[in-house]
């Protein structure tokens, strides 16, 4: 809890240990990928191949989603189910008259796509199949920002880059996804 985002109740503290590991092992991934590294030569200390161990571990057990560090993070989870990835839908289909088809907590993403698109007119089923990807896409980015730069942006602030991409591509001639852009015509 104490190293969880601010914004999730969390402290926002680092995880020092995490931290440490990472800070050694930077050392031994420089040496084992640029010979000409000052420190290259010397002999490899046991204790680098049990960080290395440790570490592929930590990975493995300790992949709680990024977003609200409450769940693994499976790809499902990430994009569809978590919190943090409902709000960001449920704000944008309400956006464009479509909350009916938001999400529920226990959605597989595949499964969840091609039940939504089925509710569509087949015209806009394409420019669905868009947004979903649009999405994705903001989301995933969102993760990575968190994880790999401790920054993050709000739902409200994914949602406004999602809909800069739609108006993007409209002007860019993609006509059928006007019906997705904010205040759209599914209402
Ligand atoms: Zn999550």
């Amino acid at each position: 809890m104490v190293c969880s985002p601010k914004d999730h109740g969390g402290l926002g503290l680092p995880d020092l240990r995490t931290l440490g590991y990472a800070l050694r092992l930077r050392w031994e991934w420089k040496r084992r990928t640029d010979p000409s590294v000052a420190w290259a030569p010397l002999p490899l200390d046991e204790t680098v191949d049990h960080l290395l161990i440790v570490c592929v571990c930590i990975v493995q057990v300790e992949a709680a989603c990024a977003l609200c560090n409450q769940h693994d993070e499976t790809d499902d989870h990430l994009l569809i189910v978590c919190v943090f990835s409902r709000d960001v839908w449920s704000r944008l289909l309400m956006r464009v008259g479509l909350l009916r088809l938001n999400p529920l907590g226990d959605s597989a993403l595949q499964d969840w796509w091609i039940s939504s698109r089925k509710q569509i007119p087949h015209r806009f089923r394409r420019a669905f199949d868009s947004v979903v990807i649009f999405v994705s896409w903001n989301v995933w980015k969102k993760r990575n920002d968190r994880t790999f730069n401790g920054r993050g942006r709000t739902t409200v602030q994914v949602c406004g880059a999602i809909f800069d991409e739609i108006r993007d591509c409209v002007t860019a001639g993609f006509n059928g996804l006007t019906v997705f852009a904010p205040d759209g015509a599914f209402g």
